[in-house]
């Protein structure tokens, strides 16, 4: 298996083999091409396992085959993650694999002054990885819509349960367009979990790594 066999677009092909990328990693292998065809996903893996780029390379391509007007950006991809260090990381992962393909990346995250986010938000971006918290109080202020989410990734739930953002991920999950593809990460799936995921993911194909 190699990432010329996943039908990536020639622009993300080649930011994967930049990074250096050769051979997918097995969630990689096994949830692109479930994302390229438009599934719902639920994957129970950890971080270290490249999950990442198993979600951010095919949404990054979805968005692209359906682009948007520049001058008219919408939150189409909305990423919520338990803590500041995987946001961030996560940007930078997008950035990275995205940076051929014309798409913008924020990130907000709660404990520093907002406004930076708040200007970058302004100027329009295509993806947003968040943190609850702080993207409630964007959402409350008016800084941010997600009206017009067509892809939503709860990124290790069982944290986001454990440091008690269960309120907030419900918060978001009322206002998130009901139409759109959902992808739900977590290392361990205890039934709390499986709960949630039932609630947020419709007919969803299950990896394990
Ligand atoms: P993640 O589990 O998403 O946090 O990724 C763990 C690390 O593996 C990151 O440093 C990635 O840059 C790296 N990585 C992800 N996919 C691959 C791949 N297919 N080949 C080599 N390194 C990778």
């Amino acid at each position: 298996m190699s990432f010329e066999s996943l039908q990536l677009i020639p622009t993300i092909l080649k930011a994967v083999q930049e990074e250096g990328y050769t051979i997918p990693t097995p969630i990689q292998a096994q949830a692109i091409p479930l994302v390229l065809q438009g599934r719902d996903l639920l994957g129970c893996a950890q971080t270290g396992t490249g999950k990442t780029a198993a979600f951010a390379i095919p949404i990054l391509q979805l968005l692209k085959k359906t682009e948007t007007n520049e001058r008219t950006r919408k939150i189409r991809s909305l990423i919520v993650t338990p803590t500041r260090e995987l946001a961030i990381q996560i940007e930078e992962s997008f950035v990275a694999y995205g940076r051929h393909t014309g798409m913008k990346c924020a990130v907000v995250f709660g404990g520093v002054n907002q406004n930076p986010q708040t200007r970058t938000l302004q100027q329009g971006v295509d993806i947003l990885v968040a943190t609850p918290g702080r993207l409630l109080d964007l959402m409350n202020q008016g800084f941010v819509s997600l009206k017009n989410v067509e892809f939503f990734v709860l990124d290790e739930a069982d944290r986001m349960l454990d440091m008690g953002f269960v309120h907030d991920v419900r918060k978001l999950l009322a206002v998130l367009p009901k139409k759109r593809q959902s992808l739900f990460f977590s290392a361990t799936m205890p039934p709390e979990i499986v709960k949630l995921a039932d609630t947020i993911l419709q007919n969803p194909a299950k990896v394990e790594v």
